[in-house]
């Protein structure tokens, strides 16, 4: 299964699972539904201990998430999500993903140290 660039489809499916700040990759079809490739815009972050800004970019974590129907078909979000350090204190966190609290979780494939 290809993975479809047709961006009238990204803007559409952006606007009706409003994922802010997101940028859509790409979607495929997945069972009866679809899955649906993104990133987050990437935007200065700070630090949540010591306030300074992140430039580093420590890891990746994908993580799926059911985000409803289109058009009657369950759709799945795969999720590049970056993980952050900072150089000044080492705390080490998630970007911010406003409407991830929107959607439940369905997988975490990996150990997950998120606070
Ligand atoms: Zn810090």
């Amino acid at each position: 299964m290809s993975i479809s660039n047709y961006t009238g489809h990204h803007d559409f499916i952006k606007e009706t699972l409003r994922l802010e700040g997101a940028i859509i990759l790409g979607y495929k079809e997945c069972g009866d539904g679809f899955l649906v490739q993104i990133k987050m815009e990437r935007k200065p972050q700070c630090c949540p201990e010591c306030g300074c800004e992140i430039t580093h970019v420590h890891d990746h974590r994908e993580r799926i998430i059911q985000a409803g129907t289109i058009n009657g078909k369950p759709v799945w979000i795969q999720i590049d999500r970056r993980r952050l350090r900072c150089a000044s204190c080492g705390k080490r966190f998630y970007e911010d993903v406003p409407f991830l609290k929107r959607y439940q979780r369905i997988t975490v494939p990996v150990q997950d140290d998120e606070s």
